[in-house]
């Protein structure tokens, strides 16, 4: 038991940094059960892994924080935020997340058992073990976290609060499609957020959301009751306003909307439908045999650009992929910023095409595709756009931000509304990917690891996830590195099922065995990626091979 554990401890005290290997294994505990995972090899070393196991009995989680899968995911946040501030100043480390509450292998719920995976370094003086601090994490500070963490002397009513928080949310983007929304903002809502570096809400001066009266929808939730909101309907909605007036900090909520946040984030109520993907242009990136024909035709290169490959795409075509790909991927909410978009695959106003027409323009843009893409597509657009008045054209609801406040314009912006010609917009063909191609084993190295949240190293190759503005956690950069992982070599990607069979394989994978099954000998912190964003880090992979 945790005696046992001490007493070796003491024996190594002053060995060679090396003996710390044989403490792989499992320790019992009074309270729980430590598994020594895996030792560094010198002081320098990334952490030593730990997993500790804590049964139900002595959890004593009741029912309610666990018996429902939202509720179980949120009280393992819960349990592992709590951790991370117990661990203040120890070597033993807790991944415990930004403010999104996303699955992570930190903290899993199963059975009613807790378990965690810390790191921690273990100590030396030098190349010696440093046996008395070891033993002070280990035997001490563990079973006090531990301990800190049993239910009773959780704080347990913040505990269900967060629980209560993180299903009312859930519960709100399951309403969405019912009541043809795409997303909802609460009034109330605080949207904007400390700083350009800082997640946390605007303090103080921050405006609450407050929904146009003409598009307030009211829903009822488990445990807030009755919340109203703005509801931004399915179709093409328009968001207008002078610079300054909150516009992106909009689209940025709505883009993180798809996952639930932490009580007093203040987007704890702005829910976004799961498939909603933000596009945007990305100068420089690769593509690979992606149908872009719908945007672009008739390139100066004589390219076939339903079967386009560059390893530089343009700042126009790299939208145009990123678009193509999203769908094949199964997104139907496209989320969209002037900010970051190429002008002239978004719109081309009439003197443009008096001077430059027919066959000299490759693009069609975007303005003439949105309608086709919802009419026909089902595939709904919110889009910021302060800069240009073609999309009143096509636009069902135009939403114009002024001074933070939304007001619904969509009348006046009508009756300056011309007539538009829509074009024609075929679905992206489906690609097959070569599994080989993907597959970091056979390549060579199979190591995932990350550079801040920019790229994603898988193998041999770096991937450039700066694109992928909603992969929002360090650990799910490493997620979406495990998955690839996975689709490779578990025969997800069989050269026979499309890329979108794949992620839905992914996908139950996931959903019957929780995001531990991505881990597989991996020993370090990961967080659950959503699929967009796998089939966005493989579309960047530089690779990557297409066979049809
Ligand atoms: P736009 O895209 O319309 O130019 P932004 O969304 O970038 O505007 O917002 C401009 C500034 O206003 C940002 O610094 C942002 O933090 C701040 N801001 C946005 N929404 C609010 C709000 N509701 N209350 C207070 N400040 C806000
Ligand atoms: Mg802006």
């Amino acid at each position: 038991d945790g005696d046992r554990l001490a007493e070796e401890l003491r024996r190594m005290d002053g060995a060679s940094y090396g003996r710390y290997k044989s403490l792989t294994g499992d320790w019992a505990f009074p309270d729980f059960t430590l598994t020594v995972e895996r030792v560094q090899s010198d002081p320098f070393a990334p952490p030593s892994r730990v997993a500790v196991r804590i049964p139900a009995e002595v959890a004593g989680l009741p029912d309610h924080a666990w018996h429902h899968p939202v509720r179980r995911r949120a009280t393992a946040d819960h349990l592992v935020r709590r951790a991370h501030r117990e661990l203040k100043g120890a070597r033993l480390r807790i991944d415990a997340g930004g403010q999104e509450v996303i699955a992570r292998a930190s903290g899993q719920i199963r059975d009613g058992a807790v378990e965690l995976r810390l790191g921690i370094e273990l100590p030396g003086h030098g190349r010696r073990i440093d046996a008395r601090t070891a033993e002070r994490e280990l035997c001490d500070r563990l079973p006090a976290l531990v301990d800190a963490l049993r239910w009773p002397h959780l704080d347990t009513a913040a505990a269900t609060a967060f629980a209560d928080s993180v299903e009312d949310t859930a519960a709100l983007r399951d309403l969405l499609p019912g009541l043809g929304l795409v997303a909802f903002v609460a009034d109330g809502a605080v949207l904007p957020r400390r700083s350009g570096v800082s997640d946390l809400p605007m303090e103080g001066a921050a405006v609450p959301f407050t929904a146009p009266e003409s598009m307030r929808v009211t829903v009822d939730l488990p445990h807030a009751g009755r919340v109203s909101g703005l509801g931004i309907p399915e179709g093409i909605t328009l968001i207008v306003g002078g610079g300054f007036h909150g516009k992106s900090t909009l689209l940025h909520a709505l883009e993180r909307g798809v996952y639930d946040h932490v009580p007093g984030d203040g987007r704890e109520l702005v829910a976004t439908r799961a498939d909603a993907v933000k596009i945007r242009a990305e100068e420089g990136r690769r593509v690979e045999r992606t149908d872009v024909s719908a945007f672009v035709r008739n390139l100066p290169t004589g390219a076939d650009t339903a079967d386009f490959s560059t390893d530089n795409a343009s700042g126009s075509t790299s939208q145009a992929a990123n678009i193509a790909e999203a769908l094949e991927a199964g997104a139907r909410t496209l989320l969209v910023d002037e900010d970051t978009t190429a002008t002239n695959l978004m719109i081309r106003d009439a003197r443009m095409q008096r001077l430059v027409h027919g066959d000299r323009e490759p693009l069609t843009p975007f303005v003439d595709l949105v309608r086709p893409l919802h009419r026909e597509h089902g595939v709904s657009t919110v889009l910021v756009m302060g800069g240009s008045g073609d999309y009143f054209d096509v636009a069902d609801h135009v939403v114009m931000l002024d001074g933070y406040r939304p007001y619904d314009v969509t009348e006046r912006a009508k009756e300056l509304a011309a007539e538009r010609a829509d074009a024609a917009f075929t679905s992206p063909a489906a690609r097959v990917v070569d599994p080989r191609s993907v597959d970091a084993t056979a390549r060579g190295r199979a190591r995932v690891k990350r550079r801040d949240m920019d790229v994603l190293t898988f193998g041999e190759d770096d991937i450039d996830v700066r694109g992928l503005t909603q992969l929002v956690d360090p650990g799910q950069v490493i997620g979406v590195g495990l998955a690839l992982r996975l689709l490779a070599e578990d025969g997800l990607l069989d050269g026979e099922r499309t890329l979108a069979q794949a992620l839905d394989a992914l996908e139950e994978r996931l959903a019957a065995d929780g995001v531990t099954a991505l881990g597989r000998g991996y020993a370090g912190d990961y967080a659950l990626p959503r699929r967009h964003e796998v089939a966005g880090a493989l579309n960047r992979l530089r690779s990557l091979r297409v066979v049809r």
